[in-house]
Parts: structure tokens; C-alpha cells; sequence
């Protein structure tokens, strides 16, 4: 038993002297410490001293791979994944290490639909495969004539005041590290039953999302253009004007949304989703999300 009850929290405190301690929410990891760091409680201290679990996107901030249970007669469902951008003119957005956006989501569509179908019960068709340039008319008109029971189209957001910074080899590059985070977007101005089934699958895109660690943004740069969801953190309605709508999200005849996976600006969320624990992670959530809409009801059989 220690003499003092005084001495654990001094020394924690005093360790605290280079520029930068304190901030933890963001940090990285100290490579100091090649075991975790155990709470420590400060004897009849009336509040124990708990080190704040990191937050994503850290790089220590763990992520979830959860398993995807298919129900019985669940079957496989047609699913049109649309790599975002890489339509004539339209490349997106370029981000923290200037890598254009619609290679981003080549890339994460490519790594996702090799997912879903490895699960035996989706069968996806990509908007794009790399050198096609197809125009978001062209995608819709495959995704209907294939019968597609769901349009998901993947995206990177570019959000808030953003710096010039030597993001890439000799190339200036925009940085906003304030303002991480996914979201699922979609549109109310149509009617039911398209409208509900719209509202269910961004729900339980962004809720699932979420429970794999992923962090839903909070939408403070989004006035004007999207509004939150009062139910489920991470899921925004379109609030753009007539002329300025969302093709992807207004016009298929199926449920659709726009899965704007993380912050392209953020420095630390880019590099996360270069990894394969977070396109695991998602592809998991993903599939969930996608039973949680497509599951057949449950019988009413006795
Ligand atoms: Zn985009």
C-alpha cells in the first residue's frame, strides 16, 4: 500500500511538460508504450484518473469488424455500387495528399464490392471499372435495366476552411483536420414507399457505421445543404435547391444514398482509410446496414 495517496496523480502530471501533451483527443499514439496504459486510481480519491480512449480518427483508435449474419431465405441481393465521379468533367474533389477523389472511390468501390460478394449473398455491379468514364445517366440506366434492388454511391467529403499545405511531392495540397467524420445522405422529395425505404437504408448505413467506430460527422459545415437526421447520428436529408439536386439521389427508381465515407482533407482520417482494417471494418458495416434493410420479414408461419 502506498504511504501517500498523493503521489500517483503528481507524478502523472509531471510528466506532462512537452509542447502538444494534453491534447490526447487527436494524438497519436506514444511509441513509448508498448503495452497499454492501465487506469490508475488514486487511493480515496473521489474521481479515478481514466486516460480518455482515442478517438477515431487516431491512430490508435480501434475499429470493429463485425460479423454479418444473413437470415434464413435472405438470398442474394442485386446491389449497384457507384464509384463516385469519374464522369466526363467531374473528377471530385482532390484531398490532403492530392489524390483525386474519384480514384479514392475506384479504389474503395473495387475493395468493397470484392467484399460483399465474397459474403455469397450480394451480387454488385460497379458503376466503373478504371479508363471508363461513365456518365451518372449512363450508371442509372444499368443499374435499372440490371434490376439493381439498391444504388449506394461512395464518396469523399471536402468540408470547412481548408489550408494550403506540402501535401505531396512538390504539390500544394488543402488541409482541414477540424472536421472528421462519415455521413449518408440522401433525399425526401418523393413519395412513399421510396421515400421510407430511402430514410431506412441511410439510417442503417450510418448506425452500423458507427457501431464499427467510425465517427459520423457532425454536419456543422453542411448549413444549407444537408440537415441531420433527428434519429440517427451520421444520416443528413438533401436540403439543395431545385436545379442543384443530387442526380444519385433523387432520380433512381430504387433506394438510394451517397456514403460520404470520411473527410477528404483531414490528414490523419485519409491515412486511416488507407488501411485495410478500415475498408474490412466498413465492408462489414456495410453488409449489415444491407440486411438490416433487405432482410425478408419474419414469418408469420406458427
Ligand atoms: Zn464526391
Amino acid at each position: 500500500m502506498p504511504k501517500s495517496p498523493t503521489w500517483i496523480p503528481l507524478l502523472l502530471l509531471s510528466l506532462c511538460t512537452t509542447p502538444g501533451c494534453g491534447e490526447q483527443a487527436r494524438a497519436a499514439p506514444s511509441t513509448l508504450e508498448p503495452h497499454p496504459t492501465p487506469t490508475v486510481v488514486a487511493p480515496h480519491s473521489p474521481s479515478p484518473i481514466v486516460e480518455a480512449p482515442p478517438v477515431w480518427p487516431a491512430a490508435n483508435a480501434p475499429l470493429t469488424v463485425a460479423p454479418v449474419e444473413f437470415p434464413k431465405g435472405f438470398g442474394r441481393k442485386r446491389i449497384y455500387l457507384d464509384a463516385g465521379h469519374g464522369a466526363p468533367g467531374n473528377g471530385g474533389n482532390t484531398s490532403v495528399t492530392c489524390e483525386q477523389e474519384e480514384s479514392f472511390t475506384l479504389r474503395a468501390a473495387e475493395d468493397l464490392a470484392r467484399r460483399l460478394e465474397a459474403t455469397g449473398h450480394f451480387q454488385v455491379k460497379l458503376s466503373r471499372k478504371p479508363g471508363q468514364r461513365p456518365s451518372y445517366q449512363e450508371r442509372l440506366g444499368e443499374a435499372e435495366r440490371w434490376r439493381a434492388e439498391l444504388f449506394v454511391s461512395l464518396h469523399s467529403d471536402s468540408r470547412g476552411e481548408a489550408t494550403a499545405w506540402l501535401g505531396a511531392t512538390d504539390s500544394w495540397c488543402l488541409r482541414n483536420d477540424a472536421a472528421p467524420g462519415y455521413s449518408v445522405l440522401y433525399a425526401d422529395d418523393t413519395s412513399e414507399p421510396l421515400l421510407s425505404r430511402r430514410l431506412a437504408l441511410a439510417r442503417a448505413l450510418a448506425r452500423r457505421m458507427g457501431e464499427a467506430g467510425l465517427l459520423p460527422y457532425g454536419g456543422e459545415d453542411y448549413v444549407g445543404l444537408y440537415a441531420s437526421d433527428t434519429e440517427q447520428p451520421g444520416t443528413f436529408v438533401s436540403r439543395h435547391r431545385p436545379g442543384q439536386r443530387i442526380f444519385v439521389l433523387r432520380k433512381p427508381p430504387m433506394p438510394s444514398v451517397i456514403i460520404e465515407t470520411h473527410h477528404a482533407l483531414d490528414f490523419e482520417e485519409v491515412a486511416r482509410w488507407r488501411e485495410e482494417r478500415t475498408l474490412e471494418s466498413f465492408a462489414a458495416a456495410v453488409a449489415r446496414g444491407l440486411v438490416d434493410v433487405l432482410a425478408p420479414p419474419p414469418s408469420t408461419d406458427l
